[in-house]
């Protein structure tokens, strides 16, 4: 089944641009939309803590959802480069499905986290938090329908997360769908602007979602995905007293 859904999406360009489009808009929906109800559920019988608040700018979850749509566009369009990648046998992926998808998908999620913080430091640079990051960060208060919400060379700069395991290695179908789908899930949680372990001190492994509510609240520091690791390695943490 997957294999035949994979086939059929990268037979033509055309395909691939309809058949990501479609992917990405279903994952986008159902993930936010079914967060957004889930934290609303949770909120009000577990007392959820939110982090504390700036104030959302005025129509922001529109801003959000069209500038997400944007991005999705962008990710349909780079679904062409990877169709022509593998008809031109640049990339390669396995249909085969066996226990080895577990240590891939593994591999996956720490290469994800690499490529993000280094995309997000170089984001950070003048020139790029200037001119196209500050487009995700206008949303000081984060909400889950921030997912997407990038400048389109964002969108394009963190959508080649896939362009190098691509390269490298024929990596399981299984494992290459499962990259986009824990990306958004830890970006949902990382953008729900709830505290979901205020216990914890703010570099420990669960508080995620905290750390990047305080990167958007601040503007710096925090710069990983859901690991606290590089930034303490690179001395990139931010403290909420600071
Ligand atoms: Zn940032
Ligand atoms: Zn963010």
């Amino acid at each position: 089944m997957l294999e035949e859904l994979f086939r059929w999406t990268f037979a033509s360009w055309y395909q691939a641009f309809i058949a990501l489009w479609i992917f990405f808009n279903l994952l986008y929906w159902s993930v936010t939309l079914l967060g957004q109800w889930l934290f609303k559920l949770l909120a009000k019988r577990n007392n959820l803590l939110m982090v504390d608040n700036h104030h959302r700018y005025p129509g922001q979850l529109k801003k959000e959802i069209w500038q997400s749509m944007r991005s999705i566009f962008v990710f349909s369009l780079q679904g062409i480069l990877i169709q022509q990648g593998l008809q031109y046998g640049i990339f390669q992926i396995s249909y085969e499905l066996s226990w080895w998808v577990i240590p891939q998908i593994i591999l996956l999620f720490f290469w994800n986290e690499i490529h993000f913080y280094a995309c997000h430091v170089l984001l950070h640079r003048p020139f790029l938090i200037k001119h196209v990051h500050w487009v995700h960060h206008h949303s000081k208060e984060p909400t889950v329908f921030s997912t997407f919400s990038f400048h389109w060379m964002e969108a394009f700069l963190l959508g080649t997360v896939i362009f190098f395991p691509l390269l490298v290695y024929p990596f399981q179908a299984t494992a290459i769908l499962s990259l986009p789908v824990m990306s958004l899930l830890i970006n949902l949680l990382g953008h729900c602007n709830y505290d979901l372990f205020s216990k914890h001190q703010p570099e420990h492994l669960l508080k995620f979602s905290y750390r990047h509510s305080m990167h958007h609240k601040k503007g710096r520091g925090n710069m990983g995905f859901l690991l606290p690791w590089l930034d303490n390695l690179f001395k990139t943490s931010v403290k909420s007293s600071q």
